[in-house]
């Protein structure tokens, strides 16, 4: 990263809505070199109080289900009604397998050369918890340069989709037709989490199972707890592909905000956020902390056959390593 900028001038550029400032300052943001911490979170802090202004939505489903069809789809529409929109990505499998699945495909073609859109492939690379500070620092950035509508989507299959509620407003279940009771085997846990359950390919022969698809999941989550409380889930179809009920759903986004907003769950919900942010940080530093420790490695392998043979309980051997722990700053 050459000619960096200081960081009055990336804030200036940002605001003045100068897209090469914005990915500039993202790249800086992603970057895990030691160098470029300090300046990235002066950045970050310079940033902070102009950004919030948005509806942030999460968007999952299985592969295949049409996410990248339909962030399209919703993208343009939204740009056409003059509103500003960023596409960020978080894709748990690219970090553990170190590849991403993004570069190989061409996605969201017409959005991509849309003016008022900004797509950010996920940050492949590093550990989770790096990915997801990426992704949230990010999103500040991009709405200090005036996105109004970020969507963050779950590329992949694991554990995004939790990462992801935990940094949006609304998030939206996109799903497919009926596969049988089980609801083609999205898990109970996911369909919990979501404000919105879009289904999806809902044209053509799949009109009527779409139908009957929502009827089930309407069904199903009279025995779910909301997750916003007051609040039932809206089930709906859509057809991505056709450009269908994309109206309906953006009201509906609309009707969720306008209700959380007045029941603050909103805010409230941001504040959480932050805070779950801060304690997944401190676990992530505490963890590389100790299991990075020589003295803990050499130790460890030791306890476990103690443990296993019976030599100690679990709990003497976490004491143990933690005094262990301790005796290292010493
Ligand atoms: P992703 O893996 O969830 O991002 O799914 P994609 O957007 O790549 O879509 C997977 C396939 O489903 C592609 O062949 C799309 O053209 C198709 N598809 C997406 N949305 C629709 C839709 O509304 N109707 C129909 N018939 N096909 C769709």
């Amino acid at each position: 990263m050459r000619n960096l900028r200081t960081t009055d001038q990336f804030v200036e550029a940002i605001l003045r809505q100068d897209r090469a400032a914005l990915a500039q300052g993202i790249t800086l943001i992603e970057s895990n070199a030691r160098k470029h911490f300090s300046p990235a979170q002066e950045l970050v802090k310079a940033i902070y109080p102009y950004s919030g202004k948005s509806i942030r939505i999460g968007i999952t489903g299985v592969p295949g289900a049409g996410k990248s069809t339909f962030i399209e789809a919703l993208g343009m529409y939204l740009c056409r009604q003059g509103h500003k929109v960023a596409v960020l990505a978080i894709d748990p499998s690219s970090t553990l397998s170190g590849g991403s699945i993004l570069g190989d495909k061409t996605r969201m073609e017409e959005l991509s050369k849309e003016k008022n859109a900004f797509i950010r492939p996920s940050p492949s690379q590093g550990k989770l918890g790096g990915v997801h500070r990426k992704t949230r620092e990010t999103m500040f950035l991009c709405e200090a340069a005036g996105f109004d509508v970020i969507i963050v989507e779950t590329v992949g299959v694991g554990q995004g989709e939790t990462i992801v509620k935990g940094m949006v407003d609304v998030f939206l279940l996109l799903a497919l037709t009926g596969a049988g009771d089980d609801l083609q085997g999205i898990k109970k846990g996911i369909i919990e989490l979501a404000d919105l359950i879009c289904i999806n390919k809902a044209d053509g022969d799949n009109r009527r199972k779409a139908e009957k698809t929502k009827v089930e999941y309407e069904g199903f989550l009279h025995f779910l707890q909301p997750s916003t409380e007051g609040w039932s889930p809206t089930v709906m179809t859509c057809s991505a592909l056709y450009n269908e009920n994309i109206d309906e759903l953006w009201r509906n986004i609309q009707d969720y905000e306008a209700f959380s907003k007045r029941t603050h769950a909103f805010t409230l919900k941001r504040r959480q956020q932050m805070k779950t942010w801060l304690n997944a940080m401190i676990s992530d530093y505490l963890h590389d902390s100790f299991y990075g420790k020589e003295q803990i490695r050499e130790r460890i392998n030791k306890v476990e056959i103690e443990v296993v043979q019976g030599d100690c309980t679990v709990s003497e051997a976490v004491e143990q390593l933690i005094l262990a722990y301790e005796e290292s700053f010493k």
